[in-house]
Formats: C-alpha cells, structure tokens, sequence
C-alpha cells in the first residue's frame, strides 16, 4: 500500500475507503486476513482524519460511519431488535485518556468496567420465557445471520435458563475458538491433508488464526461440523432493557452468571482511572497465559444512567472503548547468521536467535531471504534484533535496535562457500540469490530426493524428509534414481522398517514409475521449471523422449516458456550427469505417461489456475478475475492442489501463503503478474515470490 502525496485528499479517500470494503469483505465473509489488523486500523485512523479535515468529500456511504460486516446469503437474515454495533479504538494511553475526559462530564457514577476483548466473533443470542429461540451474527449491525442450528450445537451456550420468569432476554456475547480446540483442530487437519484424496468440498480445512477458525466453524452448513470444533461463549452484555433487575453493567453479568452463562472471570470494577493502566499492562504481559485470543481491553462506562446521557453513534456507543494491543513485537539476540541449502542449491540466510515467545508460539528462527535484504536492514551477529510475526503467522526480523548495539559488530558478509560442501556460492550478475555450485552438495542432493517424492511431484508416501535422509546418510540412495534400486531385502533388513511398510512403500515407488509426464518433470528439479512450465512442456512435447531431443529454439516456442526457461531445460538434457541419472531411471524401469499433445491455444495463462492474494496495483478484484480470464486462466479463490500459480500481490493473506507453500505451489510477485497481464512479461519471467 503506498501513500501518495501528490493525489488530491478526495482520491486518496477513495483508495482508502476502497482498500478497506475489500479488506472487510474478507475477513467478514471469507474469513481471511488480507492485512493485519495494526495495518487495517491504520488505514481507518488515516481515512478519518481526512474526512475530519475535508468533511465536505465524506462519503456517506464510507467505512468509518457504519459497522463494517455482512451477512452471507447462505444464511437466512436476521434483523436486529437493538442494533449490534462495532466499538471505536483507542491505540495509546494518550488516547483513552482523551476518551476519559471525553465523557467525563457525563459520568455521574465515577465507576467504570474493565473487561478483556476477546478475539471471536460477536454473536445476539435471544431467549423467550428461558429457552433459546434465535442466535444471530452481528452482520451489517442491522441485519445478521440466522445462525440459530450451529449455536444450538456449541456446549458453551446455554439453550434453557434457569429463570423463565424473563420473558424476554437478549445476551450479547462473543463466540470464541479456545486456543486448545484451535491447535487440536489444526493438527488433525494437518495430519488428514497428507494422504487427503477426497473431494476439495470435503478437505480439512487449516485456519490461519483462532479468530477465523470460530467464525468458518460457525457459518457452516452442518451444525455437527460446529460441535466438532470445540467453540466456546462469553457473555458480555444485556441488550434489552431490564431496569428493574438491574441498572448497572457489572450487576447485569453478575445476573448472567447468575442464569449460567459463562461470564469472562477476569472483568474488574475500577474505581481509580491508573487502575486500568495497570491491568492493561499486566494483560499485554500475560496474554498468552490464557486459553483464548485477545486483542485488547475493552473499557465501559457501568452505570446505565451515565450510557443514556452519553448515547451513540451510527456506528459504536460513546460509553465503551476498545482499548488494543500495539502488534506484538519482541527483541532478543541475533545469535548468528547462517545459509541453508535448497534443491536447487539456493543459499537462504537465516536468522538464529535466542527463542523468544512471540505472537503465541516461540520463536528461534527466521528467514532473510537474501543479502540485498540483510544488508538493507543492517543486521549484525550480536546484535537484539526486532522480531514479529508477518500475517501473525511468519517470524519477520524486523531490523536491529541500534542503541543497544555493542561495539565492534562487524557487517555480515555472505559465505564464500556452501556450509554443507565447501563448494563455492556464487551470486550471478542480475540475481538476487546466491547458489552452491555443485550438483553432488549433499544437503542439495537430499532436498531433491525429498522433492522428487513430494505430493506435487512424484507423490511417493512414506519417503518424506527423516526416511530420505537416513537413506541417504545410510548410502542406501544418493540420488533419485537410486529409489528404483530400493528392494524388499535392503529394506526389510532395516530397524524400525516392519513388513507392511516396507510393502507400501515399494507399491508407491512402483506406481510412481508410470506418473503423468508433467509431475515427472515437476520432480526433476530443473531450474526455473515449476508446475506451470511441466504441464505446458509435458502438453507440447507429449514424451520425455521428444522433450529431450527438442532444442533451445523449439522449448521456447512453447507458449508460456521463454528463452530463459528453455535454456535450462535442454542444458539440464544435455549435462552428463542429469542425463545419466535419466538414463539410470529408464533402465529401472521409470516410463513417465505421456501427456496427449494439444494445441495450447492463446493466451498467456491458458489451460493454469490462478489465485491472486493481496492487491495487484491497477487492478480491482474483479478486474483481476477478468484479466486473469481474458489471457485464458481460471481465477480461484482458495489454494488447493489444482492451483498452479500463487500471485502475492501487497498485503497478501498469511494463510493462502502458507497453503501454497505446503503444497509447494509456485508463487510470483504481484508487481510483475501485472505486467504479465498487461503482456510486458512473459509468464517464465515473473519475478518468483520468496516468503
Ligand atoms: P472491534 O473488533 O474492534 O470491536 C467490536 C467487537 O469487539 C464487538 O463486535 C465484539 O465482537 C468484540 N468484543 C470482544 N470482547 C468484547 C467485550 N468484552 N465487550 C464488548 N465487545 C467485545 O470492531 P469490529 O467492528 O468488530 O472489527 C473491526 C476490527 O476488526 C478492526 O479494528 C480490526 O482489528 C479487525 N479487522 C481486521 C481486518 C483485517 O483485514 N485484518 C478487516 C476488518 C476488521
């Protein structure tokens, strides 16, 4: 996102009201983060201010004035007897303190309530005569979704109350996914997606934060899925009017939890305003000694007396404020700088640190992706570093804290040689990586079995990393054509290799002899080959025969594959020692199927599933769905093996990265996916998006 300061106020207003309806969409109905929240309440502050300084451009219409949300169609709708508002933010001492003394002059009881904000989502929950008869979202705050069957299969709700005498009672309260539930559920999925052969409906679903784990499991269409989940309730507030129980805002949850909702145990009573500094303080301390999410406090006026005096907005009560969090950030010591190796011999710096506990889980390493990158953010060994998590989920270092620098640091500087070979890493003029010359670097040579085997490749189960390594340390393998010299006898004689796996294996490794053409050029890790380029060469040249034969001029005839492209594919043919492992693998017996030649007709992504993430600049959503359609690809809108292509425009959501990088679908920068639409860049020439 770029601010601009040579556009008029009334554009930029524009662009910003813009960004966030997108935002909204889909964290609202998609569930998907596209921005952190910091950044999201960023962009609102700055549209606000605007409207505040030229409130005659204000947009009736804009996200500021109303309570963003929607409710999904999939639902029936709901309108809301009271409406469910959004609350306003305050970001610093500073600003609570202006709140304080905003509604000071209305605050005949000096008492407030200090309550934790919860990360879930807000759910209106009404009884008639003690029986729960309607659970609604809070949706545009107007009308939400009738959510009625999930609610009725979450344990943490209570469907019958204790007193019947309330003839009618409204609870607010939020629906939350407890941090246990989140991981278990997680884990299973993880575990079920290894083998997952079902239908893409029916997949195991990875949530990238608790939050969008309690709204997915609740807008679902079977409420068996929703009990499943393990989602739980805090009630935080009455929204009828039952004065003549209560007049107070602590006295009504005491009622709450006298009715046997669970109430949240840590909501204080202040008296004395330092008071919630102080809990504040502690909370962002201990935050993660709790069970769920919170992103903040929320600080309410207690007396409902002082509320009516002091009212609403069209979107948030006056009477409340949702004190936040700052994002999570952490320092400790930068330990060292070290490179790991990829198949292809690319050479990752990486940062190893003390652990520290970060945005919930700890945290010892983090990618630097290259040298151009280290030096920009001057990082040093001995240095504390600021460290984060990108999209609350990528440890992200984000720079060193100068004035604790000890004397003396030196500049890092990229190792001359491979930590693994001692083979010379060279950095190509015009190339952001360093690479390991040699071929035979074991740690290379192990990545690539390991790919080879993979699900986007040669889908080989049971030869994941810890089997191929020891293997390979065994001298059992020591390339890929050696996993068709595997047999019964060597195996068997193995610890820890029982028959049925040893049969298993062998079965998949027989099966992978015959894979389509296109996963087996996946597999061979040639350089800048990925999915995209296997299937249009494996669709051109139909067998690997011909493909070896073709020269440079006829790869690169092949739409989508450029020069580039085509140079490394015949020189990967043509090298002795590749062409002798292929030669190895066909007298084992390897036959690749051949893939019916068709003509690929036009356009550059003919015949490719993409899947944009984040904004691509000069193109909305739709607009890019269309671009996308009109150059021949099929835009999708989740990540799954079908994908091909992964574009990370700016702000990309953290949870599609992370899909994408488990099925290790190719990934290509936003700024330059652009320019392949608008035809300045062929599709092999698209700058490839390193996490
Ligand atoms: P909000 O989450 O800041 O505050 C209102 C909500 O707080 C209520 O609706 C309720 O659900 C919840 N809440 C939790 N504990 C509570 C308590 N004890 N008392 C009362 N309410 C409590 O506002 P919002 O309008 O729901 O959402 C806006 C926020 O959502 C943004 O500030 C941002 O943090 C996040 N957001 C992020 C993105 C993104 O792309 N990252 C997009 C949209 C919204």
């Amino acid at each position: 996102m770029t601010e601009n300061a040579n556009v008029s106020p009334k554009t930029e207003m524009e662009r910003l009201a813009n960004l966030i309806r997108q935002w909204d969409h889909a964290y609202y109905v998609l569930n998907e983060s596209i921005v952190s929240d910091f950044e999201y309440d960023q962009s609102v502050m700055r549209l606000k201010a605007l409207e505040d300084q030229f409130p005659e451009l204000k947009d009736l219409e804009s996200p500021t004035a109303r309570v963003s949300g929607y409710a999904d169609l999939a639902f029936s709708e709901v309108r809301h007897s009271y409406p469910m508002q959004s609350l306003d933010n305050a970001f610093s001492r500073e600003e609570l303190e202006a709140w304080l003394k905003r509604i000071g002059a209305d605050l005949d009881q000096k008492r407030l309530v200090f309550e934790l904000k919860i990360d879930g989502l807000a759910m209106s929950l009404t009884y008639r005569s003690g029986v729960l008869v309607r659970a609604a979202t809070r949706g545009d705050g107007t009308v939400g979704e009738d959510v009625t069957a999930n609610v009725m299969a979450i344990d943490a709700v209570p469907k019958t109350l204790p007193d019947s005498e309330i003839e009618e009672l409204e609870v607010r309260g939020e629906i939350y996914m407890p941090l246990s539930s989140f991981e278990r559920h997680n884990e299973a999925a993880i575990a079920k997606l290894k083998n997952y052969e079902g239908s893409a409906a029916d997949r195991p679903k990875v949530f990238a934060n608790p939050r969008n784990a309690a709204s997915g499991s609740l807008r679902v269409k079977d409420p068996s899925v929703t009990r499943q989940r393990g989602l739980a309730f805090f009630a935080y507030q009455i929204a009828n009017d039952l004065q003549n129980l209560t007049d107070s805002h602590y006295e009504s949850l005491q009622l709450l939890s006298r009715l046997g909702f669970s109430v949240n145990p840590n909501i204080r009573l202040i008296e004395e305003v330092d008071e919630i500094f102080s809990l504040f303080g502690r909370w962002e301390e201990n935050r993660h000694s709790l069970d769920y999410d919170i992103d903040g406090a929320v600080i309410k006026v207690d007396s409902f007396a002082d509320r009516a005096k002091m009212g609403s907005t069209s979107r948030a009560p006056r009477w409340a404020i949702a004190y936040k969090f700052p994002p999570e950030e952490k320092t400790t010591l930068l330990e060292d700088i070290l490179v790991s190796i990829g198949k292809t011999g690319r050479a990752t710096p990486f940062a190893k640190m003390t652990p520290v506990f970060v945005g919930g889980s700890e945290v010892a390493m983090a990618t630097l992706h290259n040298q151009d990158q280290v030096r920009a953010k001057d990082l040093r060994v001995g240095d504390i570093v600021r460290l984060r998590k990108a999209g609350d989920v990528i440890p992200e270092v984000m720079g060193p804290v100068l004035a604790m620098r000890p004397e003396g640091l030196v500049e890092w500087q990229f190792p001359k040689v491979c930590p693994e070979c001692g083979s010379e890493l060279r950095r190509d003029e015009g190339d952001a990586d360093h690479y390991c010359v040699n071929y035979r670097c074991p740690a290379q040579a192990v990545a690539r079995i390991v790919h080879f085997a993979s699900r986007p490749a040669l889908d080989i189960e049971g030869l994941g990393e810890t089997i191929v390594k020891r293997f390979f340390d065994l001298g059992i393998i020591a390339d890929v054509a050696d996993i068709y010299n595997l047999d019964y006898e060597i195996l068997v004689s193995l610890d820890r290799f029982g028959e049925k796996s040893v049969t298993t294996l062998l079965q998949a490794i027989e099966r992978s002899k015959t894979a389509p053409l296109n996963r087996f050029l996946v597999g061979l890790t040639i350089r800048h080959v990925g999915s995209v380029a296997a299937d249009a060469l494996a669709s051109r040249f139909g067998t690997l025969e011909t493909l070896r034969n073709a020269t440079v001029e006829e790869v690169s005839e092949v739409e989508g594959v450029g020069p580039i492209i085509a140079r490394s594919v015949v020189d990967f043919f043509a090298h002795e020692t590749t062409s002798d492992l292929l030669d190895r693998m066909l007298q084992r017996g390897v036959a690749p199927s051949p893939i019916a030649q068709k003509a690929i007709q036009g356009g550059a992504l003919a015949g490719l599933t993409v899947v944009v993430t984040g904004g691509v600049d000069g193109f909305s959503r739709d607009g890019i769905t269309q671009a996308i359609k009109d150059v021949g690809g099929k835009a999708a809108s989740s990540v799954s093996a079908k994908t091909h292509l992964l574009v990370v425009g700016e702000n990309p959501g953290a949870s599609k990265l992370k899909k994408a990088q488990e099925l290790s679908i190719r990934m290509v920068d936003g700024v330059s996916f652009g320019k392949l639409l608008s035809g300045e860049t062929p599709l092999d020439q698209l700058e490839e998006y390193a996490p």
